[in-house]
């Protein structure tokens, strides 16, 4: 194999925890502890992905090198890379909860390849100083959510972390996954993540929480300059300055303001549901992060959340994030303005957040219905349908597949039933729908996009493949039992979300009904 290159920035320009033993601990004036993963009994690897492998400066033979399976299941490093995990805080449901940190992620340095530059991570490698009362270890179902989520996130346009690697560990790992008392014994698993930066709003939280703001004004210069370079060069503005001057970190909060609203524009585009928008799970580049009780949405439902945890205050539902992804900036807004005069500037980033997430918005609206630029009259249209989908229980992704074969000069309601989840909600709402249908058409012919630029359009914007839970679920229920194949399907079709595949019909169905109130399914628990 061939070496690879790390250049460890984070480490050497930051401070360091001066403690080298490995004990759960409050953890001050750094922002990083030094941690070796805990080795395993017998790393496998399941599934790599070839694209963030090369993207790595990695190939096919160096994946199946039995020095880099070790490393990527934590039972060895590298010549270059550093092992560290790091310090951040949260608001978690709404509280600030203090110092959580890198729990049971363990960096291997920064890597560098053509030009780029990539923080590793091995999830679940073991316990850190910031475990808490927890084991730092993952399982295998989540860590297969997640390598195949992230992946799949990318292929459809989402900003995202991506993954590397998912390596079983031959380890077995107790969950007790609905808090029920039930302990079960789970295989242990790692996903290597792969991001230009897992910085998170967290990161900068807790310094102000913990007036520790020399610190604070020293991690936001390095974050512009590491990882917001081409910003950098683009805005203009001058970044040398001691400290940093007011309209620079208003500047870069605007920018991580647009970065955040684009990133959940995507979310509610392809009816992604994070299910755990605390800020410690936001990043600061805008990328989705920490795929958890993620879920994706079957039947079109804003309330809909996946997560067991918040089914009762519906924080996390999908319909909500944009206004929680704004909340979540607040609250970084605030940590920011510990370093200012004024916070004025701070108001203007998240103004700007709620321009850029209103125009991706109805963008991508416009884009998903298939007519031309957005007219203030559409939101009635999109508002009609997006509630009547609600209440008839109506697969959202099926639905917007389905919506560009009508035939706008005789729309037909019946082409739509295969998105009905409920056979008499076709005839329960037949005539609201069918007025809107008639409306829609409307909209379209008076549209000035011609029709193969409006199928154009609707198919770059409406996923025909998303990874429905209980697809998920299929693949961890084989995987469990020895079986990969459905994960390498799934990893290979979700490549090419926006493209009919043969033979791949199975994937293009609503959820079945077995699936409906089945755990993983239709719903899950933060156990992972
Ligand atoms: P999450 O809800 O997964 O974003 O995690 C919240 C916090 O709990 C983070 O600080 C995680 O690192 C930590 N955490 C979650 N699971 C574990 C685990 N099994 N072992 C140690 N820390 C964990
Ligand atoms: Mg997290």
């Amino acid at each position: 194999m061939q070496p690879l290159i790390f250049d460890n920035r984070f480490i050497r320009e930051l401070p360091g925890d001066p403690i080298q033993d490995n004990y759960t601990r409050q953890v001050s004036d750094c922002l990083w502890s030094s941690v070796q993963p805990t080795p395993v009994k017998n790393p496998q690897l399941l599934a790599y992905s070839a694209d963030v492998a090369q993207m790595l400066g990695l190939n096919a033979t160096s994946m199946q090198t039995p020095e880099l399976i070790h490393t990527l299941g934590g039972n060895a490093v590298l010549a270059g890379m550093v092992t560290y995990a790091t310090r951040y805080g949260g608001h978690q449901f709404g509280n600030w909860a203090g110092q959580l940190g890198d729990g049971r992620a363990i960096y291997l340095g920064e890597l560098l390849h053509a030009e780029q530059r990539f923080e590793l991570q091995l999830k679940g490698a073991g316990e850190t100083p910031y475990s808490r009362r927890a084991d730092g270890r993952a399982v295998l179902r989540s860590s297969l959510r997640e390598f195949l989520c992230s992946e799949a996130m990318h292929y459809l346009g989402a900003p995202t972390t991506r993954a590397l690697s998912l390596v079983t560990t031959g380890d077995g790992v107790v969950r007790d996954m609905f808090y029920d008392g039930n302990q079960q014994i789970e295989p242990g698993a790692i996903v290597c993540r792969v991001a230009p930066s897992f910085t998170r709003f967290g990161h900068f939280e807790l310094l102000a929480s913990r007036n520790e703001l020399g610190l604070l004004a020293q991690l936001v210069r390095f974050t512009i300059d590491r990882d917001f370079a081409d910003w950098r060069a683009q805005s203009g503005l001058d970044m040398s300055s001691q400290p940093l001057s007011e309209a620079v970190i208003s500047a870069w909060f605007s920018e991580i303001c647009r970065r955040t609203a684009v990133m959940v524009a995507h979310w509610m585009r392809v009816g992604f549901v994070h299910g755990v928008m605390n800020t410690d799970n936001m990043s600061i580049l805008g990328l989705t992060i920490d795929y958890g009780p993620y879920g994706w949405v079957d039947n079109f439902d804003p309330g809909w959340t996946p997560n067991t945890t918040d089914a009762q205050g519906r924080r996390y539902c999908f319909g909500r994030q944009p206004d929680i992804a704004r909340w979540n900036l607040e609250r970084l807004a605030d940590a920011l303005a510990t370093l200012l005069p004024n916070s004025q500037g701070l108001a203007v980033g998240l103004t700007h957040y709620d321009q850029v997430y209103g125009a991706s918005l109805t963008t991508s609206l416009s884009h998903k219905f298939g007519w031309d630029a957005w007219q203030e009259a559409d939101g009635e249209l999109v508002n009609r349908v997006f509630e009547l989908m609600t209440r008839a229980e109506v697969d959202m992704t099926l639905f917007f597949n389905l919506l560009a074969e009508i035939d706008i000069h005789a729309p037909q309601l019946d082409l739509l039933k295969p998105a009905f989840y409920l056979e008499k909600s076709l005839d329960q709402y037949r005539a609201a729908f069918t007025s809107w249908l008639t409306d829609y058409a409307t909209r379209i012919k008076a549209s000035t996009l011609t029709p193969s630029a409006r199928l154009t359009h609707m198919a770059a914007a409406n996923p025909i493949y998303v990874l429905r839970n209980y697809m998920a679920q299929e693949a961890i229920d084989l995987a469990t039992q020895g079986d990969m194949s459905r994960l390498h399907t799934l990893l290979n079709l979700l490549q090419q979300p926006y493209t009919l595949q043969a033979g791949m019909d199975e994937f293009r169905q609503k959820r079945p009904d077995w699936a409906r109130q089945k755990a993983g399914c239709s719903m899950l628990s933060c156990s992972s």
